[in-house]
């Protein structure tokens, strides 16, 4: 007999490994489907870009003058940016009962993982959460200038 699943995640990085872990954790069956393999350096969340960043160090050198050091290697990173930097979290608009979407974190996701994670959880089980999501809401985005 073939398995059926509750719910299915596309993509692990932060995000999605986060949601399938509240999936599961609320007795969800979860499938997750990653393009890459289970290692990858070319996700937002993967990657030694996660570990230092050059512009933390340029931030510390006011501060700490004696701690950043020189700074050996940059690589050029990739994510995605939505016109007002904030998220995207929400059922799809077009398919509200059966998506629900979670992207354009901004350059500033990765902290917010485990909630985002919980958000998600939330919108595919129920539909709602009790997280404060408005912000997130797609629709601000079709009123928004270019
Ligand atoms: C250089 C850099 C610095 C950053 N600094 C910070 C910081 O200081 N603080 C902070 O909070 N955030 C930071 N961020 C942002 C943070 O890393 C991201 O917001 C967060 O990691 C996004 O997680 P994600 O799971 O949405 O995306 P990802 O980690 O990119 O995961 C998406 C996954 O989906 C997979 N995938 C893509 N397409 C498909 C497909 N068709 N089918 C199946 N799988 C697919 C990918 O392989 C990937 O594994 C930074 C990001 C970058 C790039």
């Amino acid at each position: 007999m073939s398995p059926t699943y509750d719910v299915i995640v596309i993509g692990l990085g932060g995000m999605g490994s986060a949601a399938a872990h509240h999936l599961s954790a609320r007795g969800a069956r979860v499938l997750g489907l990653e393009k890459f393999g289970p290692v990858h350096n070319r996700g937002s969340s993967h990657g030694g870009s996660r570990i230092t960043r050059q512009s933390s160090a340029e931030h510390l050198a006011g501060q700490l003058p004696s701690l950043p050091g020189t700074f050996l290697k940059a690589a050029t990173c990739m994510y995605s940016n939505t016109p007002d930097e904030h998220f995207v979290i929400a059922r799809h608009p077009a398919h509200p009962e059966s998506v629900t979407v979670a992207a354009g974190f901004s350059g500033h996701g990765f902290k917010f993982v485990p909630v985002v994670g919980e958000i998600v959880a939330d919108l595919a089980l129920t539909g709602t959460t009790a997280h404060p999501i408005d912000l997130f809401d797609p629709s601000r985005l079709a009123a928004a200038p270019a």
